[in-house]
């Protein structure tokens, strides 16, 4: 049975830069959820970042992570990302399902690092190491999607 990684954000955990709840109500969720399919993290949380913290976006000018308030989470951007990748090695994990427009999670869209609310086409720290080493990352937009690969 394929296990797959998730945003603990989308299972409710208060993770979230600004505490607030993000639950991904689904019906695939609720199913995977009962089979015992999920391992969840907050790459951000696991890379030391607090709850509540300050929102981060990547910068276009050498992808850096900076907060609202000027200062580099690269670092724990990238931690955050490499117990993820642990995570997915430790249990064979070959599919993550992954918060979309997130710094970390975001694997079609992220913010553009204005921090004027505009999104652009880009890829959060974790998504793109994992795709890096071979792990098919999925979001909300695209569940259906991961439906058709996991057995
Ligand atoms: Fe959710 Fe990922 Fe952001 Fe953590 S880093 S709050 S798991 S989107």
């Amino acid at each position: 049975m394929d296990k797959i990684l998730i945003s603990s954000c989308f299972l409710g955990d208060l993770v979230r830069y600004d505490g607030q709840e993000k639950t991904f109500s689904h019906q695939l969720i609720i199913q995977w959820k009962n089979e015992g399919r999920f391992i969840a993290i907050c790459p951000e949380v696991s890379g030391g970042l607090t709850v509540p913290r300050a929102p981060a976006e990547i910068t276009a000018k050498n992808s850096n992570v900076i907060t609202n308030e000027g200062i580099d989470v690269t670092l724990q951007f990238e931690k955050g990302a490499q117990q993820a990748l642990a995570l997915c090695k430790k249990f064979h994990l070959k599919y993550a399902l992954l918060k979309e427009n997130s710094p970390s999670c975001g694997s079609t869209f992220i913010y553009d690092g204005s921090f004027n609310n505009q999104k652009t086409k880009g890829k959060g720290i974790t998504t793109r190491l994992l795709e890096n080493e071979g792990i098919k990352v999925f979001s909300e937009d695209s569940i259906d999607d991961l439906a058709k690969y996991i057995k």
